[in-house]
């Protein structure tokens, strides 16, 4: 497992994803089950920015799934 420098944007629980995790792997809160995001936004959103805005990207991409 590799810890993603980001937390939950609704239970603030450090999220977590498989080695293998394929990018376009749904990243869910292993806490609260909040849908976060693809795998594969969550890993460019960590290699283009610093952490907190990693932490706006998770919450903005949280937003965004709960509302369909
Ligand atoms: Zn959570």
């Amino acid at each position: 497992m590799v810890t993603i420098n980001a937390s939950c944007a609704n239970c603030g629980a450090a999220l977590k994803a498989a080695d293998d995790t394929p990018d376009d792997q749904m990243i869910v809160c292993a806490e609260c089950g909040t849908e976060v995001g693809r795998y594969g936004d969550i890993r460019k959103a960590m290699i283009d920015k610093g952490r907190s805005e990693i932490e706006g990207a998770v919450a903005d991409m949280i937003k965004r799934f709960n509302k369909r």
